[in-house]
């Protein structure tokens, strides 16, 4: 018999739908308060989720979802960053 892990679902703050949470890219703020993407998501800190897609991510900051999730301001250029590190 195998086992059927049961897979830990988030939603994605962009489109708003459930997934995998390995389905879906985590968006962490540390404890020195730095924004970054947590591909791993072994990263320690607030998360948030996102799908791996740019336009979830602008969704997401668009929205003020992301800021609200992680309480921190998303400026032009944090924006910047984490579209680069996609
Ligand atoms: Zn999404």
């Amino acid at each position: 018999m195998v086992k059927v892990k049961k897979t830990p679902q988030r939603r994605c703050l962009g489109c708003d739908t459930n997934k995998d949470k390995k389905e879906l890219l985590r968006v962490v703020r540390s404890p020195q308060g730095d924004i970054s993407l947590d591909k791993t998501g072994k990263k320690p800190g607030r998360g948030a989720y996102v799908c791996c897609s740019r336009e979830c991510v602008l969704a997401a900051i668009s929205g003020k979802r992301l800021e609200k999730a992680l309480g921190v301001t998303i400026n032009e250029e944090l924006k910047n960053k984490l579209l680069e590190e996609l």
